[in-house]
């Protein structure tokens, strides 16, 4: 069922609105409460008995006081005017009679209807807020009510762990759940309980959504899913309200799931954002905290919540009882690659030539979504060159259009920029040819792709890297360093082409010295945590630097020693294989690409300059 759209009129506005309406009603017609409204006639034979005290005619109305109470015990009496000569008439022969004021019998309902609903709306506003039960309004009006409610639980999930590859861990881990939520009280017989909370951890696109569903569709049952974000809103009450009712109705449902992704959005640590909003956020977590503490243990709800940066949760959350159990689910290795690619071509027509493992191959670091995005493009490139399938040439296409970002062939540099960036992308590829052990070149390309990049050098990665050495890295900066290095020997002004090569390998050295404790001189160290990492990103914390100012030029020195040796290296590289650069060079400025096959050969000079101040 599709989501409806809620227009989103806070309870605010409608509490004031209701207020508004219903006292200006009751300004007009104030013939309720303690006044009786009596026919016109019997305030004649009132006014002839001498009962009447004092009067106020205002046209039509009037309204006055009795010397002594009526039958119901009032002396407050209001009436209306009926012509005095038909007055007289009717007063003669007996007859009752009354009048009515001109706005009619509408307003006098009005009158009457709205004073309760103002009530109404100003009990749900407050029960919200004191945590009492909304159940009786909430028919009437869906204000507040979390979209899980409106959007009704999704069942009959056709998502099943098959469709889910390469975070085989995350899937052995949830498999319990499943078995959990088929048959809840088979496996509550020993008195096992299953955790009630478990947390995906991970970067965005790996498949955390996709797994929250599996797990619904293996087990077949409801699935609840919303976002912390959504639970966010200005107003005190209405986030925590969302939760209640979140929980509310998943307690019918049971067993089901319930899904919150993005809960750092609503689980930041307190304290923790620098803005507004902390009470919300905080009753909102206290409501979802109490939800969770709540639930009795024989209930069969399991809440999965995902999150890419758990370091910034509010302890609390992951308190036992709550989500205490925490699965990652990484970006996938080369065989889970493999995998999910299987899963994405599986209503593809591939070309015999497509082989999923070369395509994994070139895609480390890709997530499971990249992957999804990436055969989805396979099949546009092959669509648009008109082909019958899909050949592995569409597939490296995809690639890289996907890294590199989409070629412009329309873009022009003149021959000098193009000289230049020719002998910087050679740089980068003779470089990395002359080291041994760096990854292979796959392709070098002087077309300019993307915003920045004037062209580029693909490397292809033999296999995934989980721990780097010393000596690795340096290799890694001075291959990045390969492209000023070759800009300086051509002898021409350096250019600014090398910005992001130089990022790169400033960040490595960087590491080196600050994380890893790879300096000799600075000791092994952590001068920086890893929490650094998260700096310039919106709503993290400052962090006092926990080193002295001697340290900090100290760690700036060694830092540019390290991009200075990395750079001489470079240059003592391609000074000793000159000739090739220029007829590297050459190549590309008349083929602009160029594969491995097209590349000169290189010689590794006998002695590289040793980088300074590593530990040997
Ligand atoms: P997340 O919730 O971690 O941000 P999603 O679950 O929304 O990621 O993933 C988006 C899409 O990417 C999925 O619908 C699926 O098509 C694809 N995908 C991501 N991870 C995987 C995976 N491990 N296996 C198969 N497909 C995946
Ligand atoms: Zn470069």
């Amino acid at each position: 069922m599709p989501a409806p759209t809620k227009p989103t009129i806070s309870p605010t506005v409608w509490t004031i609105l209701f207020g508004v309406l219903a006292m200006g009603v009751v300004g007009l017609f104030s013939n309720v409460g303690d006044v009786a409204s009596i026919p016109y006639s019997q305030f004649q034979s009132y006014l002839e008995t001498g009962k009447v005290k004092q009067v106020v005619v205002n046209g039509d109305n009037i309204r006055g006081t009795l010397t002594e109470p009526t039958a119901d015990g009032k002396t407050q009496f209001a009436t209306t005017i009926v012509a005095r000569d038909l007055a007289t008439a009717l007063a003669a022969k007996n007859v009752e009679f009354s009048g009515t004021p001109a706005g009619g019998a509408f307003s006098t309902i009005l009158s009457w209807v709205l004073p309760p609903l103002l009530f109404l709306g100003v009990w749900m506003f407050a029960s919200r807020g004191m945590g009492g039960a909304g159940g009786m309004a909430g028919g009437l009006f869906s204000i507040g009510r979390s979209k899980a409610k409106l959007v009704t639980a999704e069942t009959d999930i056709a998502v099943a762990f098959d469709d889910v590859a390469g975070v085989d861990e995350a899937k052995a881990e949830l498999h319990e759940i499943v078995d959990f939520l088929k048959e809840p009280v088979k496996f509550g017989r020993l008195g096992a309980h299953i955790p009630r909370g478990i947390l995906l951890v991970g970067p965005p696109g790996t498949g955390k959504t996709l797994l929250a569903r599996a797990v619904a569709g293996e087990a077949g049952v409801p699935f609840f899913s919303t976002n912390g974000a959504e639970f966010v809103e200005m107003f005190v009450g209405v986030g925590a309200s969302r939760v209640r009712d979140l929980f509310e109705h998943a307690r019918t449902s049971a067993p089901c799931i319930i899904f919150i992704d993005e809960l750092d959005a609503l689980g930041r640590a307190r304290g923790a954002t620098p803005m507004g909003g902390q009470d919300e956020k905080e009753q909102t977590l206290n409501q979802l905290l109490a939800e969770m503490d709540g639930f009795d243990r024989s209930a069969a709800i399991v809440v999965l919540a995902a999150t890419n940066r758990p370091e910034i949760l509010d302890p609390a959350l992951l308190r036992a009882g709550r989500f205490d159990r925490q699965v990652l689910v990484d970006r996938p290795d080369k065989v889970g690659r493999v995998q999910i690619l299987a899963i994405h071509t599986r209503k593809l027509s591939l070309a015999a030539d497509v082989d999923l493992g070369d395509i994994a191959a070139l895609t480390p670091g890709f997530t499971g979504a990249d992957l999804a995005n990436l055969a989805n493009e396979a099949a546009v490139v092959a669509t648009r060159r008109g082909g019958d399938n899909i050949a592995m040439g569409d597939f490296t296409a995809a690639v890289e259009r996907i890294v590199a970002g989409l070629e412009k062939k329309s873009r022009i540099l003149i021959p000098r920029e193009r000289r230049i960036v020719a002998y910087h992308e050679m740089g980068h590829a003779l470089v990395a040819m002359s080291i041994p052990g760096s990854d292979p070149i796959q392709k070098v390309s002087i077309i300019p792709r993307g915003i920045g990049a004037l062209g580029y050098t693909l490397q292809r990665p033999t296999d995934d890297r989980f721990l780097m050495g010393l000596r690795e890295l340096e290799d890694k900066m001075t291959v990045l360093m390969g492209g000023r290095a070759a800009e300086t020997l051509l002898g021409e002004d350096v250019s600014t082409g090398a910005s992001d090569d130089l990022a790169k390998a400033t960040d490595i050295a960087r590491g080196m010295v600050l994380r890893f404790g790879m300096d000799k001189a600075l000791g092994p160290v952590a001068w920086d945590t890893e929490q650094g990492q998260f700096l310039g990103q919106p709503g993290a914390y400052w962090q006092p630097r926990r080193f002295s100012d001697r340290t900090a030029y100290e760690i700036d020195l060694a830092v540019r020693t390290r991009l200075e040796s990395a750079l001489a290296r470079a240059i003592g590289i391609l000074a000793y294989n000159r000739a090739a650069l220029d007829e590297g060079a050459q190549a590309l400025l008349a083929r602009e690409t160029l594969g491995a096959q097209d590349l000169p050969t290189v010689r590794a000079p006998a002695t590289i300059a040793p980088i300074e101040g590593g530990i040997v």
